[in-house]
């Protein structure tokens, strides 16, 4: 055991000199985890080391971190395709992800919905609801103009800052009722065969929290959003304000809704920008950063 702990002290210092004093996410790493994977993780460069810092308990990390294809901002994906197919060798699970074999849509929109659960911690900032996570019928947040305060005052400060930038922009959809999201879907319903590709039945809108915003140019439509020339500004710069493209392109297999160009969730600047940087959905970030 001593030996042990004189490893494990060896280690500790390694690490901490990565680290600028007072990080405190470090010591998790070494209470996650035991000395062999420990010595993985060392290898791993600085950006990694901290994003890891960030993330729950993974089981079975350091077979990950032992095969050189392996992305730690992919280990979420990594996750789900090996739960799809276990059988598979962990080898096979990476190359295969890597290809973006896990992204390609297997499904319809309205298969997303089978095995759904209540959504939990609903009244945190990050919380997840999507067509596997459900708000109850009576739920609702307390707003301000149709908005979370904090997304509320996160949206104002963007619009200043794009409006120094020369870019316009329109907030188009805040808030939904539950009810409201009902007449909706049911709208959708009766105008389309496939309504379940373009909205989302009551419950599972993103829109009932409160902390999302549709963003279209000025004057225009949301569809307009990705042609107006302010656009790559919104893209690039949403996360500093703490808001995320919650439904990238070809992400549809995490999300089960299709690239909404317009649609940005409020979840405030830290984990916005963590979830940016590492081109994560909110699903992923769920996967990997949240206790199980
Ligand atoms: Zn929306």
């Amino acid at each position: 055991m001593k030996y042990k702990h004189a490893v494990m002290m060896v280690v500790l210092t390694i690490i901490s000199s990565f680290y600028k004093p007072n990080t405190p996410a470090l010591p998790l790493i070494l209470e996650l985890y035991d000395t062999n994977t420990i010595q993985e993780i060392i290898k791993l460069d600085k950006q990694d080391i901290e994003l890891l810092s960030k993330m729950r308990y993974i089981p079975y990390l350091s077979l990950y971190l032992q095969d050189s294809n392996f992305q730690l901002k992919k280990l979420a994906r990594y996750i789900w395709w090996q739960n799809q197919y276990p059988y598979y060798d962990l080898y096979q699970i990476i190359i295969e992800v890597n290809q973006d074999k896990d992204l390609l849509l297997t499904k319809t929109y309205a298969d997303f919905y089978q095995g759904a659960k209540p959504a939990t911690n609903i009244n945190t900032i990050d919380v997840l609801v999507n067509k596997q996570h459900y708000l109850p019928s009576e739920y609702q947040p307390t707003l301000h103009n149709d908005l979370q305060q904090g997304c509320y005052n996160a949206i104002q400060e963007l619009l200043l800052v794009a409006k120094t930038n020369n870019y316009f922009f329109d907030v188009k959809s805040k808030y939904r009722s539950y009810d409201y999201q009902k007449w909706l879907y049911s709208y959708y319903q009766q105008i389309s065969d496939d309504a379940d590709r373009i909205s989302c039945k009551p419950g599972f809108s993103e829109h009932q929290t409160g902390l999302v915003v549709d963003i279209a140019p000025q004057g225009k439509e949301i569809n307009a959003i990705v042609d107006y020339e302010g656009y790559a500004w919104l893209a690039e710069n949403a996360h500093s304000f703490g808001f995320i493209l919650r439904y990238p392109e070809n992400k549809d297999m995490i999300t089960g809704i299709q690239y909404e160009p317009w649609h940005f969730r409020y979840v405030g600047k830290e984990i916005a920008t963590v979830i940016y940087k590492n081109q994560w959905t909110l699903e992923e970030y769920h996967e990997l950063c949240k206790d199980k």
